[in-house]
């Protein structure tokens, strides 16, 4: 990683340590496409990841992405259970975080089991735990570039459309709970997400000293609503900030000019330059100042007394 990306990121972990408590070792809830993206791109988990923080790190797995993740693994026929997939590692290196959202633990979807441990309640959205999410584009099928566009789709297709809507989803989600620092990993660079606006309202807040206790700041509605949206790429980038109150007054670009006197010739002034210089190179303070009374001689002799001018 290059030097100027750690040290941004180091600050940006800097402020949710002063913003939000986060403390190292930190808590990252690992999900199903992280694991395959780390696998696929040859990341080392931990390393990758403290490296991404710069820090000290505990991944956590919870029981809903193991669910999903085994879900999706063929069979073996002698023991009828699923394969262990080789993206996961062992538990002595991603431990389970065990989830219980129903009377008997059933495992539910993943995006609702990480949504709800980043943020327990949905009254007043706040990362209680400190939990960093990291998360990653899902992997796709290789496609061949030479094949001709289909022009309907197949299964694969809508499936791979759907994961990466719930990708997006996750992220969006994850984005309105204040204080969720996000990992991601796309085309195998794993970022650390800037801030997001509701995060950075609430650091801008801490910052004035007017932090209040219940973190109960809401994002605006409308930009909820655009997240949702959003294309991929808008969405990576980095989240505007508030500018400062406008300036009062006409718009400048919208003031007429002050006139120009219709009559002066272009020339005239390249003549009055020319003669600047000669005046700086022999000065003649009489002729000078008689220049510069004559305001009539100047408009209206101007282009006959030009070559005048520039002899002097
Ligand atoms: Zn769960």
């Amino acid at each position: 990683m290059r030097a100027k990306r750690s040290k941004k990121y180091r600050k940006l972990m800097h402020q949710y340590e002063l913003t939000f408590g986060f403390r190292e070792a930190y808590q990252v809830l690992v999900d199903s496409n992280f694991l395959r993206a780390t696998d696929q791109f040859k990341m080392e988990l931990i390393p990758a990841l403290e490296r991404t923080v710069q820090g000290k790190v505990k991944p956590l797995l919870t029981k809903c992405s193991l669910a999903a993740i085994m879900a999706a693994q063929p069979i073996n026929p002698k023991t009828e259970k699923p394969y262990r997939p080789l993206f996961l590692p062992p538990p002595t290196e991603l431990p389970l975080r065990h989830c219980s959202h129903n009377a008997d633990s059933t495992p539910i979807d993943e995006i609702e089991c990480l949504l709800s441990l980043l943020s327990p309640s949905s009254d007043v959205k706040k990362n209680k735990e400190h939990y960093i999410l990291a998360t990653a584009e899902p992997i796709l099928r290789k496609t061949n570039p030479n094949e001709p566009k289909r022009k309907w789709k197949t299964e694969d297709d809508r499936k791979e459309e759907e994961a990466m809507r719930r990708s997006k989803t996750l992220r969006t989600s994850a984005r309105s709970i204040p204080g969720v620092p996000i990992i991601y990993v796309k085309r195998s660079v794993m970022v650390l997400e800037p801030m997001s606006n509701p995060s950075e309202m609430i650091r801008e807040g801490h910052e004035r000293g007017k932090f209040r206790a219940g973190l109960d700041v809401e994002p605006p509605l409308g930009k909820r609503k655009r997240d949702g949206e959003e294309d991929d790429e808008e969405s990576d980038e980095e989240p505007k900030k508030k500018r400062g109150p406008k300036v009062k007054g006409p718009n400048p670009l919208s003031v007429k000019k002050a006139k120009k006197r219709p009559d002066a010739p272009a020339p005239k002034k390249k003549a009055a330059t020319v003669e600047a210089e000669g005046d700086d190179a022999a000065p003649k303070p009489k002729r000078k100042r008689r220049h510069n009374k004559g305001v009539h001689w100047e408009v209206e002799d101007a282009a006959e007394s030009q070559p005048a001018e520039v002899d002097a």
